[in-house]
């Protein structure tokens, strides 16, 4: 059942650690613009039997993982429970499912371990059960400070329920919080993204996420567009707003080491610095992805079908795609260049024993010419490159960058 860690050498070795998401596909109801893999809860104070059936298969999920896990020496390194939202469980069973992921998993003790909470799901006894299951970072989506912008996009929360969570968070313990903000909303201007970027950094988080709002097919947003309901932000203030928050966060000590991600010295993300850096991990629960050793798994959507097979003793594995070398190779490029400080070759060379120039000189070469990739040679080998990393302009146009190195 699941990843079969024991015939798959990951790229792990023994010791090293692997990072672990558990996906809680529950939300109190649906955002306009959201296509997550999230449903809204059968009853009101996330104790019902979808949820209860869905914790209990999460848990059997994390044994059966957990043990091979062990087998192999692998310790997890970084636990992520995001959704959904995870604290639309009730607090007993968001206890529970720490409870079996802690009981399950190798989980080192200086563990990153990471929970989404969304304000308006968010309580005193929520907060004491992460902080009594180790959990030490919290993500907070509180999306913009302006009640009217949150009504728009369709979120249950308003700015004093983001601020109550966050007070409430902090009084806790939680010294390590990230707030997720979304710009580009409909009807938002400059002024009114900079409002809620000071509100957010007043608060001084440790970590700050800021991402532009992508109008996806299949969502409220998808067919008010269709309709013509909806007007976008035009692409104009849209990278306005970028620019805005990259000099705003930079000034207040914010450092900017991933295009949509800003933090405090020595409170990145380590978890997802583990996909940037293209490195192995477990996916639990529906819909959730895991890399190891040259395949990519997907469980089964579904919160229903991922509950009943677990239950009937199957493999929650719907899809296993074999990666080849040369699309590691891509993917390695394209995900670590999302990092300000770039792809380093010593690292690419250690992976795949061939250099960066090597394998897309051509690319790098054409991409450095027009500005958008920082290329700093080896000063004691003119044939090899040290690093390459998005300039300035790159960050903006990084779509264009990454269609680059693909086949
Ligand atoms: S809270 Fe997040 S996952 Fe849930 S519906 Fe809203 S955007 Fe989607």
């Amino acid at each position: 059942m699941g990843v079969d860690l024991c015939q798959e050498a990951c790229h792990s070795g023994p010791g090293d650690g692997v990072a672990v998401y558990v996906h809680i596909p529950f939300c109190v109801r649906k955002c306009y613009y959201c296509d997550f893999n999230s449903y809204p809860l059968d009853d009101d104070d996330g104790d019902g039997d979808a949820a209860r059936a869905y914790v209990d298969a999460l848990v059997r999920e994390a044994a059966l993982n957990g043990e091979q896990l062990a087998q192999r020496g692998l310790e997890v390194r970084t636990l992520y429970i995001g959704g959904g939202t995870p604290t639309s469980l009730h607090a007993r069973l968001l206890a529970r499912v720490l409870a079996g992921l802690g009981r399950n998993l190798p989980v080192r003790r200086d563990a990153e371990i990471t929970v989404e909470a969304n304000p308006g799901t968010l309580d005193g006894a929520k907060l004491e059960a992460m902080l009594d299951a180790g959990v030490n970072r919290l993500s907070l989506g509180a999306q913009a400070m302006d009640d009217d912008l949150l009504a728009r996009i369709g979120r249950i929360h308003r700015v004093g329920d983001f601020l109550e969570s966050f007070a409430a968070a902090r009084r806790a313990g939680f010294q390590n919080i990230n707030v997720d903000l979304i710009f580009a909303l409909p009807g938002q201007d400059l002024a009114r993204w900079r409002e809620t970027l000071e509100a957010v950094v007043a608060l001084a988080p440790e970590h700050i996420s800021t991402y532009n709002l992508v109008i996806e097919e299949g969502t409220r947003f998808g067919r008010e567009l269709e309709a013509g309901i909806l007007q976008p932000v035009d692409e104009e203030l849209d990278a306005d707003m970028y620019q805005l928050a990259i000099d705003y966060l930079a000034e207040r000590g914010y450092e900017h080491y991933e295009i949509s991600n800003f933090a405090l010295p020595g409170h990145s993300c380590l978890h997802n610095i583990t996909y940037w850096r293209n490195e192995a991990y477990l996916g639990l629960g529906a819909g959730a992805h895991s890399h190891f050793d040259g395949k990519r798994y997907s469980n089964v959507l579904l919160p229903g079908d991922y509950v009943t097979r677990i239950e009937g003793g199957l493999s929650p594995v719907a899809e296993v795609e074999q990666v080849t070398v040369e699309t590691e190779k891509r993917d390695t490029v394209i995900l670590g260049l999302r990092m300000l400080r770039g792809v380093l070759d010593s690292e690419f060379y250690a992976r795949f024993g061939i250099h960066l120039r090597e394998a897309f000189g051509p690319e790098i070469l054409e991409l450095s010419n027009q500005g958008l990739l920082r290329v700093n040679e080896d000063g004691d080998n003119i044939n090899n490159i040290d690093i390459i990393a998005l300039t300035r302009r790159g960050l903006f146009l990084a779509n264009e960058v990454f269609m680059r190195f693909l086949p």
